[in-house]
């Protein structure tokens, strides 16, 4: 079973314009013309706005459930074509089309303020979405105390908040609290997990030690093909995290930001593929931690 715990929907009417353009010049495509061509291709790969082409993709890699990520970029980037509250219906609508295939995890920038703690409990009580994605690029901290509410709803549905880490867009910030930020609410808020997007594919040294300092805190690998690039370092490094927070280490693959350059099939290939680790440390990757973080019950 694999349980791809960091995705979102590949939808261009959910990012703000300006996002999607940063991710084409990441590209650095070397004339108009090439630029044209990955414009192309990015707007065709984000036009599953209900997520079809995204459960065939799950099927070709053998992904069960995917967890998708609302990324609330509307504040710091300028709204997208869909305003928040759409994007959650949207979200909603995909989720109740394949109940069993999806989770959903609401996005929320603090600065929406009431209104948006509105929503973020609308989302739960309602839409049946099962946790919290935080993006503190966008302009702020995870002790931010216009995230409480937020996280007062979570802990009294012991609800899982996952949070972007590491640098993000060049339009966007750096955390500055973190991991003190992690580590002060982790505290506070006992009955969230908190999983560090990212936290497996750069800056691993501060993601191990800050999982230790809590029993409450997990990291997803998603990216990791990016920043781990050789069979050797990965091997090396999942092994280091199987030595010291076997249980804490979840699979996630971030699509569709690779949607270009790798499939999910291939990132499910590269970490089964890996010798490092036994077939037991590999379950308790792909799927096992993942499902004491969301509290499912699966027998498979
Ligand atoms: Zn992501």
């Amino acid at each position: 079973m694999v349980i791809d715990f960091h995705s979102h929907l590949a939808s261009k009417k959910i990012f703000p314009p300006s996002f999607t353009n940063e991710v084409i010049d990441s590209f650095e495509t070397k004339s108009e013309s090439e630029k044209k061509v990955v414009q192309h291709l990015l707007n065709a790969g984000l036009s599953d706005h209900l997520g079809s082409g995204f459960l065939e993709k799950m099927d070709q890699a053998s992904i069960d459930l995917s967890v998708l990520l609302i990324a609330d970029f509307g504040v710091a980037l300028g709204e997208p074509e869909l305003a928040l509250e759409s994007i959650f219906e949207l979200h909603k609508e995909v989720l109740d089309a394949n109940p069993d295939r999806f989770i959903v995890f609401g996005g929320m920038d603090p600065r929406r303020g009431l209104k948006g703690v509105e929503l973020f409990e609308k989302s739960i009580k309602e839409y049946g979405f099962k946790g919290l994605k935080l993006y503190p690029p966008c302009g702020f901290e995870l002790d931010d105390p216009g995230l409480y509410p937020l996280y007062e709803i979570c802990n009294e549905f012991e609800l899982p908040v996952l949070t972007h880490t590491g640098p993000s867009l060049r339009l966007l910030g750096v955390e500055k609290n973190y991991p003190s930020s992690i580590l002060k609410v982790a505290n506070e808020f006992k009955k969230i997990k908190f999983v560090l997007g990212h936290g497996g594919a750069r800056d691993c040294k501060t993601t191990i030690d800050t999982v230790k300092q809590r029993t409450n805190i997990f990291f997803d690998i998603s990216t990791f093909q990016r920043f781990i690039t050789t069979e050797e370092e990965l091997n090396t490094q999942f092994r280091e995290f199987c030595d010291s927070c076997p249980d804490r280490i979840l699979f996630g693959t971030d699509f569709p930001m690779f949607l270009l350059s790798a499939t999910q099939k291939q990132l499910v290939q590269k970490i089964a593929g890996l010798t490092s680790i036994t077939s037991a440390e590999k379950e308790a990757v792909f799927y096992k931690n993942a499902t004491h973080v969301l509290k499912l019950d699966v027998r498979k």
